[in-house]
């Protein structure tokens, strides 16, 4: 039997928290399932394709989009999300490696945080609508993001949308973050060292 790993002890030992105001990784999570507010994930998913499953907390379920280029902070530049199965809420929590079958790949926690609808509807009601407007409070992603469903035909596979930042003062098209904040906020690994984690769980 392979032992168990903490799966916050990369995150934990390279960080001084009585310098660094970053929370540990399960005092986010706790933060996070304490908070009233409902919460959205990213999860860095290095499947057969690489992509970016959005996910938001919608009447008690993770309402889930694939985006293959991940979101990005410039308001000019909309990616498209695939809408997949709603998923539960402890998913947000997941990182670590789907063994093979359906998603087999690495999954890191990109970003964790909670969110605001800004539309005078509810969630619910925007998404059957397909036009969602929220605002982001995350350890990376801030600011207002709108989802706009382009594609719902007779095809119930075909739910396309178009994931983009709405115009305020956290847009910004000079960095992106999906590059230079490639580590997840639960643990501080990237994918890298979640498959080497793994790999010495195997040949230990
Ligand atoms: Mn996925």
């Amino acid at each position: 039997m392979p032992k168990k790993k903490d799966s916050l002890k990369t995150y934990n030992e390279k960080r001084d928290f009585a310098k660094s105001p970053e929370p540990t990784g399960d005092q986010l999570a706790k933060k996070i399932k304490k908070s009233k507010k409902p919460i959205f994930v990213i999860q860095k998913h290095e499947a057969s394709h690489l992509h970016y499953d959005f996910r938001l907390e919608i009447d008690g379920v993770l309402v889930s989009w694939a985006i293959p280029k991940g979101p990005s902070p410039n308001p000019t530049i909309k990616r498209l999300a695939i809408q997949t199965e709603d998923h539960p809420l402890d998913y947000a929590y997941f990182e670590g490696i789907i063994p093979e079958g359906y998603g087999a790949g690495e999954v890191m926690v990109w970003d964790l945080g909670i969110y605001e609808n800004l539309k005078d509807v509810t969630m619910k009601k925007a998404l059957k609508e397909g036009r969602i407007e929220i605002f982001l409070e995350g350890q990376k992603l801030e600011g207002g993001y709108a989802l706009i469903r382009t594609k719902y035909g007779k095809d119930e596979s075909k739910k396309n949308w178009l994931f983009f930042k709405m115009k305020d003062d956290y847009a910004d098209g000079r960095k992106n973050p999906v590059s230079t904040k490639d580590y997840s906020v639960l643990t501080g690994r990237t994918i890298k060292q979640i498959k080497k984690d793994k790999d010495s769980d195997v040949y230990e």
